[in-house]
């Protein structure tokens, strides 16, 4: 895919296909103008700054910008327009190519999970979940340069004062040796590295697990692995229990989606809920809460305390989900069947980035220029979607990839052209470096997990709100209290 303006903002949206009913153009608002003259005056500023006090000022000039970038800003503002089901974010975040990868991740550093569980206590599989959604197992860092990008965010628009601790910050892990300053690099929001931790998490719990004396979470597989499980650790993980399953709901049940209501196994038992198989709930949760993230009809799930944990990562329930499933497949080492054993109540269930890259290669058969087959559905591919449809009139022309409009336009493509079960051009699997711009774009797909209101130069000893910043399912930013469902 070609790399335009628009396409290196779109955040989250871009890899979970979300449905835009309208053109990519209405959907995001304009790079806008910012001074340079303005910007390097705030630099000047910031650097006598109090929150800058821990950054030396040999430090501060060597990796100060000299020019804002506007599009940092344009994705801070951007507000998706459609709600994105949860079977169309799940659908690419938990697909048969991302289990292999995580089994073979799992075999390729059993040794290292091995330690790392018996140190955090943090279940092998449950790190591998979060790595393979945050990094798609560190092969997906985020390209755009942390300093330029932390800068202008500290400058402009809102949350200046959140941005400008993550900014000292970020200088600090430069200045301390642990991370080169060439792999400062990240997404738009200053996440960086195989953990995609924002500068302030790294700080608190970013760990040198390969003992080489640095916390490198760009580089170090070892190190980003034992700083997931330190992280989850420190968010309240319990050892020795799942995260939760999918139950099955007896006949006449109702009730409201609300995790946060934990109850006893036992009282789960009483009203009647059993596995998604019908066996009797276990005993290994302490206490669950039930979780219903399409209604009634959908797939239900009961989930325990590291459920929660996952969610502190990146307060949205779906991303949760995604990483406990994918998790519990590369458990089973089974990546046959990545649907719940209840259906979505959808008759248009979502696809895999595999379908997607054959819808691609599909409309680029039929002469539409979306520039590349990358696997992810962004602006481009929607809006040649949606004039795909109008022509031939299928309705609605909406712009959404799903199971439908995928056997609708593989059926229409010439077998000659596009091959079932392998996209036609041969893009490798997975954005290594062969496919860069891949890269590119979905480093605009991890999120900051760690959000602090609390300005550095008034520390406060208690009553410290923390509050992450979220990108939830539906792709709207907003800030959460870190206490949350806690
Ligand atoms: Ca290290």
């Amino acid at each position: 895919m070609r790399l335009t303006p628009f396409s290196t903002l779109s955040l989250l949206s871009i890899a979970v296909g979300l449905s835009f009913a309208s053109t990519a153009q209405a959907a995001r608002p304009e790079a806008p103008n910012l001074s340079n003259a303005e910007f390097q005056q705030c630099l000047d500023g910031l650097k006598n700054s109090s929150k800058f006090r821990g950054v030396d000022s040999f430090t501060f000039n060597n990796y100060r910008p000299t020019q804002p970038d506007p599009s940092v800003i344009q994705s801070l503002n951007y507000q998706p327009e459609f709600q994105k089901d949860v079977w169309d974010y799940l659908s690419v975040l938990v697909d048969k190519e991302r289990v292999e990868d995580g089994i073979r991740a799992k075999r390729q550093w059993s040794d290292t999970l091995r330690q790392i569980e018996s140190r955090y206590g943090v279940k092998a599989e449950h790190v591998l979940g979060v790595w393979g959604v945050e990094s798609n197992f560190g092969q997906t860092l985020g390209t755009k340069p942390l300093f330029e990008s932390l800068a202008t965010l500290s400058c402009f628009d809102r949350r200046q004062s959140y941005f400008q601790g993550e900014y000292a910050n970020a200088l600090k892990i430069v200045q301390n040796g642990d991370i080169a300053p060439s792999d400062m690099t990240g997404s738009w929001a200053g996440a960086f590295g195989q953990t995609q931790f924002m500068p302030s998490t790294f700080l608190e719990l970013a760990v040198d697990f390969d003992g080489d004396g640095r916390r490198d979470l760009v580089n170090s597989v070892p190190d980003a692995l034992a700083s997931t499980a330190n992280f989850l650790d420190n968010r309240g993980y319990r050892t020795g229990e799942p995260w939760g399953y999918e139950v099955k709901l007896p006949d006449g049940f109702w009730a409201a989606s609300n995790r946060k209501n934990k109850k006893s196994i036992s009282h789960w038992r009483n009203q009647g809920l059993t596995l998604a198989n019908g066996g009797s709930l276990p005993s290994d949760l302490s206490s669950a809460g039930l979780l219903l993230p399409a209604g009634i009809d959908g797939p239900a799930f009961l989930v325990g305390k590291n459920f929660e944990t996952f969610y502190s990562y990146n307060a949205s329930e779906n991303y949760a989900l995604a990483i406990a499933h994918l998790s519990d497949l590369i458990t089973y080492e089974d990546s046959s069947k990545t649907d719940f054993v209840t259906a979505w109540p959808t008759n248009d269930p979502g696809i895999s980035r595999q379908q997607s890259k054959e819808i691609q290669q599909a409309l680029l058969n039929a002469g539409y220029d979306i520039g590349g087959v990358d696997g992810i559905i962004g602006d481009n591919t929607r809006t040649a979607i949606q004039q795909y449809q109008t022509s031939k009139g299928i309705f609605p022309a909406d712009g959404r990839a799903g199971q439908t409009f995928y056997r609708a336009i593989i059926g229409n493509a010439a077998p000659s052209q596009v091959q079932y079960g392998q996209p036609a051009n041969s893009q490798p699997l997975n954005p290594a470096s062969a496919d860069r711009m891949g890269q590119l774009i979905q480093q605009q797909t991890t999120i900051p997990n760690s959000y602090s209101t609390q300005p550095a130069a008034q520390p406060s000893t208690t009553g410290n709100t923390r509050y992450r910043r979220v990108t939830d399912a539906d792709g709207t930013i907003k800030l959460v209290r870190v206490d949350e469902g806690s």
